[in-house]
């Protein structure tokens, strides 16, 4: 069956989508940590981070980078984290945080945006693409 990701991909589950090429697309994530938070995935649908063919873990890394830097334009922040997990989505995707310290990396703390908060901070980073 499908990941929800792919269904993200294809467009039949919505989504914030931030910028995609053939091979990768970035979507802010449903449940942030932070403003801006956001993931990258491969189109290609493998499950884990190592399992990745070297030319698309590579390519997955050069992606995330042009993301990281929108976001680090579009959010007050010191750093853009990156964390890599996947308990709870099979389909890899790397996690962009906004982040001021070390704690907000902790994905014990959410924060609630409405639809249109969703919408302006996705056009936001979309805007220094
Ligand atoms: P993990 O697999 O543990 O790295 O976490 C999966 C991440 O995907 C979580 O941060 C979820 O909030 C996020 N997520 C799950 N479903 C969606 C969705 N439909 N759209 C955006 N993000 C999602």
């Amino acid at each position: 069956m499908a990941s929800i990701f792919t269904k993200i991909i294809s467009g039949e589950i919505p989504s914030f989508k931030i910028y995609e090429d053939d091979n990768y697309l970035a979507f802010l994530d449903i449940n942030p940590n932070a403003l801006g938070h956001t993931l990258c995935i491969p189109k290609k649908e493998i499950n884990e981070i190592f399992d990745l063919d070297d030319e698309t873990l590579s390519g997955l890394m050069i992606f995330s980078k042009k993301v990281a830097h929108a976001i680090k334009k579009a959010v007050v922040c010191k750093r853009v984290g990156v964390s890599i997990i996947g308990l709870e989505v099979p389909h890899v995707h790397v996690h962009l945080i906004p982040i001021n310290k070390m704690n907000d990396m902790s994905f014990e703390s959410k924060i609630n945006l409405t639809q249109d908060e969703f919408i302006e901070i996705m056009k936001k980073i979309k805007s220094y693409i």
